[in-house]
């Protein structure tokens, strides 16, 4: 008798949407009735959460980027290293980069966003900080500066969001003395998303740092060494620059944009608090690719707890899916915030209640590094710690 051959899940992208789900279908495919297929462009997983503390050496590359075949080692899932370029979504199709391909029966989308550079010469100039790529050029940079003759440099930092605040105290922990640390936004706040005591808590960090804060000011120009600022008095300022790190903007894969199926007016998918796209019911899609209101009326907001939340009702979705059954409504949970400010300095903020300094920094670190994809690597990077001292 002919076996029946399993149907294919293909999830493109291993991000926190997209790990967390194949790993999620793993564990609830115990007859091992699926052929689950991750897809990623990269070899490693990246927990963006700790990215920071690659800065500073608080962290390993190994911790916060482990191989997917290392971390897949132990479950059924295979692994495909390629770059997506296009699928079909009638002839069930994913392209791949290298002209390969691959069909599918049910895919998942989770391809996150990239940076966007929306001001001349941003682009060739100044830093993302995004990626490991992005974490080992900064390395080499700061590097560089570290090791120069100069006695003080300029780092600008744009943007005030939660990514430029947390670069910002990490850089100048990081440099001390030598750096003059200035953080540009073009609001009236820093961390304009975030909770009254979180903002004051990082606005003492910064002003304890002596982090310059110009809020209300644009930047129009960034050069080599050279950067170009407006402020609300429409007055023009050039300072120079050693080192720009660009931290805001970011945009839809150009191919997602290309897709035929509804999006925002940024190319982000529109999917049902089911995951699925509105047009193709075996699509779904997680993370900071989509644009999604949950089944309370609330924006999901582009972050990793969203996604990891996401990614367990996702595989249980396409399970019953498949075996025509009620699908479950997402409803997303805002769990609190955590971030870094400098060495061993962090916020936690949980049901009102923020705390800063070195007991935050506890908390954050351990409750990230428990929340990393599997036990093994978590227990890895627990020994670590402990042994490391
Ligand atoms: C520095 C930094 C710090 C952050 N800190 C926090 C935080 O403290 N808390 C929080 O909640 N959120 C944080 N975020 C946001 C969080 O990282 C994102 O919301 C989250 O990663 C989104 O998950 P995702 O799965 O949608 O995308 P991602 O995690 O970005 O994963 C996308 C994956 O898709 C792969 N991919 C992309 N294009 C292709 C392609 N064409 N073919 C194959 N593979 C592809 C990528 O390689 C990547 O592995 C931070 C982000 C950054 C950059």
């Amino acid at each position: 008798m002919q076996s029946k051959s399993k149907q294919k899940i293909c999830i493109i992208g291993g991000g926190f949407g997209g790990l967390y789900t194949a790993i999620e279908l793993n564990k609830l495919d115990k007859k091992r009735e699926f052929e689950i297929i991750l897809i990623d462009q990269n070899q490693h997983f990246l927990f963006t959460p700790l990215l920071y503390e690659a800065i500073t050496g608080e962290i390993s590359h190994w911790e916060i980027a482990p191989k997917f075949r290392e971390i897949l080692e132990k479950t059924t899932i295979n692994f495909i290293n390629q770059k997506v370029i296009n699928i079909n979504f009638q002839e069930q199709i994913i392209y791949f980069q290298d002209n390969q391909y691959i069909d599918y029966n049910y895919a998942v989308l989770a391809v996150g966003q990239k940076s966007y550079f929306a001001i001349e010469g941003a682009e060739k100039f100044a830093h993302s900080f995004k990626t490991l790529e992005d974490v080992l050029r900064l390395e080499h940079k700061i590097e560089m500066l570290a090791n120069s003759p100069e006695e003080k440099f300029n780092v600008t930092v744009v943007g005030a969001g939660a990514n430029g605040v947390e670069i910002a105290g990490k850089i100048t922990d990081k440099l001390k003395d030598k750096a003059n640390v200035i953080l540009v936004d073009r609001g009236q706040e820093i961390l304009k998303n975030f909770p009254k005591g979180v903002q004051k808590c990082a606005w003492k960090s910064l002003q304890k740092r002596n982090v310059q804060i110009y809020l209300e000011t644009n930047i129009d120009k960034i050069e080599n060494h050279e950067i170009y600022f407006t402020d609300n008095l429409e007055q023009h300022y050039e300072i120079h620059v050693n080192l720009t790190l660009w931290t805001v903007g970011n945009a839809t894969p150009e191919w997602i944009y290309k897709l035929n199926c509804s999006q925002d007016e940024q190319g982000k998918l529109l999917i049902k608090p089911t995951f699925q796209l509105f047009d193709f019911d075996n699509i779904f899609a997680i993370g900071d690719v989509t644009s999604f209101i949950d089944k309370k009326g609330q924006k999901v907001p582009a972050k990793a707890q969203a996604a990891f939340q996401g990614s367990h009702i996702l595989a249980k979705n396409i399970i019953a899916f498949s075996q025509q059954k009620k699908l479950k409504l997402f409803r997303y949970h805002h769990l609190g915030d955590m971030m870094t400010i400098g060495i061993n300095n962090d916020i936690v903020s949980v049901a009102g209640i923020t705390i800063s300094g070195f007991f935050a920094s506890v908390i954050r670190k351990w409750a990230y590094i428990f929340r990393m994809p599997t036990f093994n690597h978590c227990l890895e990077v627990v020994k670590h710690r402990i042994f490391k001292g």
